[in-house]
């Protein structure tokens, strides 16, 4: 009844918790103020709730104003007095939220100024989102956050023998309302483990999972079993096994039977070889087969390898084919080959090996050429000549045959001069004449074939000029070299003629051109040779290069290292021979037998060629320490490093020069039929007269070497930017595979050593060639230049270029500059095809920002849109000053956003008929 009512009741101090926003519920009865006479004026009918933050307890002493106020609580519902003089009582109920909460504890407080009042029930409470377990993550107690609309994100925790998918860890977001919400990501079964509701149980016995990816246990596969639970993949049974490469989802295989019904044929020194598959091939559809060749003394029979002088066609070793040739044996001589079938497991087989085995003796040949040639007189009227036995006589030589006729006479009459020894003079010449000779030996089995044909020009009969000369090169074993000057020493002749050779060769004639002048040489080709194919490895490094004298070679720095030990430069001097710059790449000390065999690898492969665009094998020193292999010294390191420190510093001419040499080395390369499977910019080398010469030799070993080589899928590691897909898939490796990767190396010198593809990932790399994009032209790169690129880059390899193509090609355009005037998108010409196919249509583009995004530079968004760029037409007519000006500063993004804009403009004037003003 009395007027400023003002009383408070305040709650214990209370302790807040994890709680951020707290819920006060409030259940009350108030009285009806018209229903009570007589309190007009003084009545209220709602009172105040406030509370107050504190780090602890602080008994009395808090002042009203030190309470903050939540709310004036009124009532929906009040009650009067019954008629009847029973009371209604209507209880209310009220909730107010307090928060973000920042003390430890707080106090609630209620004031009421003079309202008829009974508070039945205070409930303080916060809210949580319970643990749970979501996407096999298991999602702990959250509290929720401070804000009516805060989300908290609470990372998830596998739940065991589960771990988190890749790139997708599981996520969820507590509400302000203690709801789970979102759930991101997930968790699976790890392998050997399968999902069973919320949890990851094993595989069974005799059941096997052998990824995380897979969702369900496998029974095992055929000749496997397992007697653990949870197997990630079965064991093979006995006699049974899994190749390296085999997944665990295929059956346990073994090694195949013998072949069967093994057949010959004897052709003098040859032997034909042919059998029927295995009748069982182990389960496996990679059978091949190899030979092994002994040769095996009359009596007592003992049998030794039959070495290396021994030819075997197609090959000793990973026959497909059910047939082989072995060459070059000796005549009257007793031999066994054993065929043997082998597939994916024989290697890991323990059992003993099976084989079909024939002996056959050898019938009797005649002897091999006669070859090595020296002219020992020569007279006006006679000439003498002495020679070499035959590498290969094949019996006793009882006489040689010396066949000899004027060179210019039309009908070619010859004359013959027989001798038992192995010298003759051939007497009753004509003088100042050009005669041409050739010998044969004889033995019982009958007559040789005639060696190379000789020519010699007899002296004048008056006394003065020295008419001719004839020098005899037989160092240049197995190929002999004849230069005849003439006697007005104007014209030179280089014949090549074929020697004697254990590999297979192809001759015809070709142009060459080295500096774009056409000259016509004689060339003969010969077919490469695998190190591998040797039984022992040292043979093969002898048989190729030459061991050098460690005393003649003078080591004088360290110019970069390899993977067996430093590469050093130096000089070698050889007896009679002026000194030379080397390069010279050392075998650590410390090496195993294995490292020492891998690093001559390289040798046994560089020593078998012999072109100006392939980098040259002086020798190697084997018998000393340390092992080394001498090479030629190219001045100017390799061609990535040497461009990029010369950015922009060479006319397109001098560009496309280093291409042509670059693609005649892997002609030459191809034609010998080695496959480099590495060829990239960083693997040429580059002397003084900016010479490109292919380098980085050797089997498997050339691409662990390789720093850019990532493991792929299909095993093993490949060199992917450069890489043609077929060869990344499925490991075709062939010279068409090489094209592809030249046409890589032609983007990277027209760039100056731009990384290709720049910053984008391996995998983005593989995916953006699968679905049709190339590279595009890099800057001032001329038409055709990028034409050749994208011809190297076709899908089908077939449709690629062959080297011999792509030399013709640079030719034409070192021969013709002007074609070489017309950067990518300033020509008038209609786009090819190919071009379409595999560059984005810009055209299709709606906006600036779906063009930076295809070309992987949305980063510039921003700066295209803040300089006013908002249409690709006013992208189009952009210049590099203009890119550089919108703060992109490293050059590859300058460069890559700049040849978009060109191939870009080539569209828009292709599709427009009108040109882009720039
Ligand atoms: P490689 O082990 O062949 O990759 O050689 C390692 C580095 O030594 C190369 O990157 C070149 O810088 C340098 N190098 C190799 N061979 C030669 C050479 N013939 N002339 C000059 N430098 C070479």
């Amino acid at each position: 009844m009395e007027p400023n009512q003002n009383n408070w009741l305040r709650t214990n101090w209370v302790e807040k918790g994890d709680a951020q926003r707290i819920f006060v519920e409030l259940k009350f009865t108030l009285r009806d103020c018209n229903s009570l006479p007589g309190v007009v004026g003084t009545c209220k009918e709602t009172f105040n709730l406030y509370y107050q933050e504190t780090d602890s307890e602080v008994g009395r002493n808090l002042r009203e104003n030190q309470y903050v106020k939540i709310d004036t609580i009124a009532a929906d519902e009040s009650f009067t007095q019954g008629d009847l003089g029973e009371r209604k009582m209507k209880l209310n109920t009220e909730v107010r939220i307090i928060g973000p909460l920042s003390r430890r504890g707080f106090y609630l407080a209620f004031q009421d100024v003079g309202a008829c009042i009974a508070l039945v029930s205070v409930k303080v409470y916060y809210k949580k989102c319970w643990s749970i377990i979501e996407n096999l993550a298991t999602f702990p107690d959250t509290v929720t956050g401070s804000e009516f609309s805060s989300l908290v994100e609470v990372q998830g925790m596998c739940v065991s023998d589960a771990e988190e998918e890749a790139d997708n860890s599981p996520k969820m977001h507590c509400s302000a309302e203690g709801e789970w919400l979102v759930p991101i990501g997930k968790c699976i079964c790890k392998a050997g483990f399968h999902q069973k509701g919320d949890a990851c149980e094993p595989c069974g016995r005799g059941f096997y999972k052998s990824s995380s990816q897979d969702l369900q246990c496998s029974r095992c596969p055929v000749h496997s079993f397992n007697d653990r639970e949870g197997s990630w993949r079965c064991d093979c049974e006995d006699g049974y096994y899994r190749a390296l490469s085999d997944p665990p989802s295929v059956a346990c295989t073994r090694p195949p039977s013998a072949p069967q019904n093994l057949v010959y044929n004897i052709n003098q020194t040859t032997v034909s070889l042919e059998w029927s598959p295995p009748a069982d091939t182990g389960g496996r559809n990679d059978v091949s087969y190899r030979v092994i060749c002994r040769r095996c003394s009359w009596e007592p029979e003992e049998c030794v390898p039959c070495g290396q002088n021994v030819g075997y066609s197609p090959a000793q070793s990973g026959l497909v084919d059910t047939y082989v040739s072995i060459m070059d044996l000796l005549a009257h001589a007793n031999y066994t080959f054993e065929v043997e079938a082998v597939n994916g497991v024989s290697d890991l087989s323990r059992t003993q090996r099976l084989f079909a085995a024939v002996s056959i003796a050898t019938g009797q040949a005649a002897p091999s050429q006669v070859s090595e040639v020296i002219k020992e007189k020569v007279q006006q009227r006679s000439i003498q000549l002495s020679w070499q036995e035959p590498q290969q006589p094949n019996g006793v030589i009882t006489e040689y045959e010396i066949k000899y006729y004027e060179k210019d006479q039309k009908d070619k009459i010859y004359s013959t001069v027989r001798s038992k020894s192995t010298s003759a003079t051939v007497n009753n010449l004509k003088p100042s004449t050009a005669y041409v000779f050739q010998i044969r030996a004889f033995t019982q089995a009958g007559y040789g074939t005639f060696g190379p044909r000789l020519e010699i020009t007899t002296k004048e009969e008056a006394t003065g000029k020295v008419s001719s000369a004839a020098i005899v090169s037989s160092e240049q074993n197995p190929v002999i070299i004849i230069a005849v000057v003439a006697v007005a020493g104007t014209i030179i002749l280089v014949f090549m003629v074929f020697g004697f050779i254990i590999g297979r060769r192809h001759c015809g004639y070709s142009k060459a051109d080295q500096e774009g002048d056409e000259e016509l040489y004689f060339q003969c080709t010969k077919t490469y040779i695998d190190p591998e194919t040797y039984e022992d490895p040292s043979r093969a490094v002898h048989q190729f290069a030459k061991e050098l004298d460690a005393s003649c070679i003078k080591i004088e720095r360290v110019i970069g290292a390899g993977e067996f030990g430093e590469v050093c430069s130096g000089r070698l001097k050889l007896p009679g021979k002026r000194d030379m710059s080397v390069a010279i790449k050392t075998l650590k000390v410390g090496y195993t037998e294995k490292q020492r065999r891998e690093f001559l690898c390289e040798a046994s492969i560089m020593g078998q060629f012999d072109h100006p665009n392939v980098v040259h094998l002086e020798g190697v020193v084997t018998r000393g320490k340390p092992v080394m292999i001498v090479i030629e010294y190219m001045e100017n390191g390799s061609l990535d490093a040497f461009l990029r420190k010369h950015d922009g510093q060479f006319t397109v001419i001098q560009l496309v020069g280093m291409l042509r040499g670059i693609a005649a080395g892997m002609r030459y390369l191809a034609d010998m039929g080695y496959v480099h499977r590495d060829l990239a910019a960083r693997n040429v080398l580059v002397n003084s007269n900016l010479v490109c010469k292919v380098s980085d030799f050797g089997l498997s070993r050339v691409i662990d070497d390789d720093p850019e080589a990532v493991y792929t899928t299909s095993g093993g590691k490949i060199p992917v930017r450069w890489t043609a897909p077929e060869a990344i898939q499925y490991r075709k490796f062939t010279s068409a595979s090489d094209v592809w990767s030249y046409g890589i190396v032609m983007w990277e010198v027209m760039s100056y050593g731009e990384r290709p593809y720049w910053d984008m990932s391996n995998q983005d790399v593989i995916k953006a060639i699968e679905e049709g994009y190339r590279l595009p032209a890099p800057m001032d790169c001329p038409a055709g230049l990028h034409q050749l690129m994208l011809d190297c880059w076709q899908k089908d390899r077939a449709e690629r270029p062959k080297f011999d193509q792509i030399v013709g090609i640079l030719d034409k355009m070192i021969r013709n500059p002007n074609t070489l005037k017309t950067p990518v998108g300033t020509c008038t010409r209609p786009i090819s095809p190919l071009l379409d196919q595999s560059t984005p249509d810009f055209t299709a583009f709606r906006s600036v920002g779906e063009w930076l995004e295809a070309i992987k530079m949305e980063r510039y968004r921003d700066n295209f849109t803040a300089a006013g760029y908002s249409s690709l037409e006013s992208v189009a007519r952009m210049s590099i000053e203009d890119v550089m000006s919108l703060g992109i500063t490293l050059v590859g993004h300058q460069k890559k956003i700049m040849s978009s804009i060109q191939t870009m403009r080539a569209q828009m004037l292709h599709l427009h008929g009108t040109g882009v003003q720039v």
